[in-house]
């Protein structure tokens, strides 16, 4: 069986840290197993719904590297939606239902006086046609709900969770359709993933109640169940939920942060697992492997910092050809190997290169500006090649009994104007000769 996985985003918002893992763990699973991974745009709630968030979540998914391999827009579905519809309407599973909201709120009072759950009491199926045809005179449109088969429980192997049950007794039959003839999101999602041939349904843990209501409408609809699988949710480092504070985890936050999508991949392609969060220069590095009998069910805490902190390592495999087009102009291959291991994030190579090739002002102790001459006047003197540090600084060892620290702090200090910074052994080469000793003479 080929896997097809779905990624079905509702385009309301940027996409976070929470969408982006389930969209990584779709698309890891169908890359492991050379399936094919789809993007679903879930956009039937028209006022929420714009074609910037849409634009934005393709932008975020290209960045990450997750690339889809279709896309469907359920606004653009209608029709398939209200084939099934009319198929389960008249199966007589999904039935009209006229209660207001002011109407359904008393009778959840009533049960909740009573000590009973909220569960719709189905009063719409004892409606005669005389009831019905009264409502529509009072000009009242009916809403639509799945009469749930409430026989025996709905259970189901879960890839993530094991052995998953849902009561559907304990269950109200889910609205399906809005008075005003809009879907909500349970039918379209159903036969969605009934025609894109879905195999594998991976999503958050707080869809296991839709999972088992969805399982009742592939039934209904004759069609054989995917596979499914929850993720535990994501929490914050308190153990709060990601929800509350989504700012600091969308996506536009971490890429101004200057984030790599290797990044954002790595850490939330392994947590919640039993492997290691390990920095990968790419996001394909991540398939191998790939398993759910590595999930694990406990909550999975991230923390902002996590996301910068694993970035320093990432940037650290980056190759150059992989960031050439972020660098500052001028900066070369041998630069960036050179400045790389100081780095937490792309972005600040620019700093060091203009340490490097820019204006520096030496830094040059009143005690130490003797030596430091003497230094240039030494440096002047050799012929240049890349072990010129190691030379250098071994005749000026010889030449003025200076030694560790005291040996190189000054010369650092002089050539870069900092007390910190890549090897100098690396950089010398870069900053060349010419500027070298002007920085030490000038
Ligand atoms: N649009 C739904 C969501 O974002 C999709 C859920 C699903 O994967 O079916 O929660």
């Amino acid at each position: 069986m080929s896997i097809v996985t779905r990624f079905a985003p509702s385009p309301t918002g940027r996409l976070h840290v929470g969408n982006v893992r389930t969209a990584l763990i779709n698309w890891l699973l169908a890359r492991r197993n050379d399936g094919r991974f789809l993007l679903r745009l879930d956009d039937t709630d028209r006022e929420r719904s714009s074609d910037a968030h849409v634009a934005a979540i393709r932008d975020d998914l290209a960045w990450l590297g997750l690339h889809p391999d279709g896309e469907v827009r359920q606004s653009a579905r209608t029709a398939l939606y209200d084939a099934a519809f009319k198929r389960l309407v008249d199966a007589g599973r999904i039935y009209p239902a006229y209660e207001t909201p002011d109407e359904l709120g008393l009778k959840r009072k009533v049960q909740a006086s009573r000590g009973l759950p909220p569960v719709y009491d189905r009063a719409a199926l004892d409606l005669t046609d005389a009831d019905r045809a009264a409502f529509e005179a009072e000009g009242r449109r009916p809403h639509w709900r799945f009469r749930l088969d409430t026989d025996a429980a709905i259970s189901w192997h879960d890839l993530v969770r094991g052995s998953a049950h849902i009561d559907p007794a304990a269950q109200s039959d889910p609205v399906v359709r809005r008075a005003d003839g809009s879907y909500l999101y349970m039918l379209p999602s159903t036969v969605d993933d009934i025609d894109m041939g879905i195999t594998h349904v991976v999503r958050g843990e707080d869809h296991v109640t839709n999972s088992g209501v969805q399982l009742q409408l592939f039934a209904a609809l004759g069609a054989a169940p995917p596979a499914f699988a929850h993720l535990p949710l994501l929490a914050d480092a308190d153990g709060g939920k990601l929800s509350k504070r989504l700012e600091s985890f969308d996506m536009g936050t971490l890429r101004d942060l200057d984030v790599e999508p290797q990044t954002v991949a790595a850490l939330l392609a392994r947590i919640g697992t039993s492997r290691p969060v390990e920095p990968v220069a790419s996001v394909d590095a991540l398939i191998d492997g790939f398993d759910f009998g590595n999930f694990g069910r406990a909550q999975a805490r991230v923390d902002a910092e996590d996301f910068t902190a694993l970035n320093a390592k990432v940037t650290h495999l980056l190759p150059y050809d992989a960031v050439a087009a972020r660098l500052p102009s001028g900066m070369d291959a041998e630069a960036w190997t050179a400045i790389r291991p100081n780095l937490t994030r792309v972005s600040d190579a620019e700093d060091w290169w203009a340490m490097i090739a820019g204006d520096v002002e030496s830094m040059v102790l009143p005690q130490d500006r003797d030596f430091i001459n003497e230094a240039g006047g030494l440096l002047a003197e050799l012929d240049w090649s890349d072990d010129i540090w190691r030379r250098w600084t071994t005749q000026l060892k010889v030449r003025t009994g200076r030694k560790g620290k005291a040996l190189f702090m000054p010369l650092r200090g002089a050539l870069t104007g900092r007390d910190n910074g890549p090897e100098m052994a690396a950089l010398l080469p870069l900053i060349g000769r010419e500027r070298a000793i002007h920085r030490l003479t000038g």
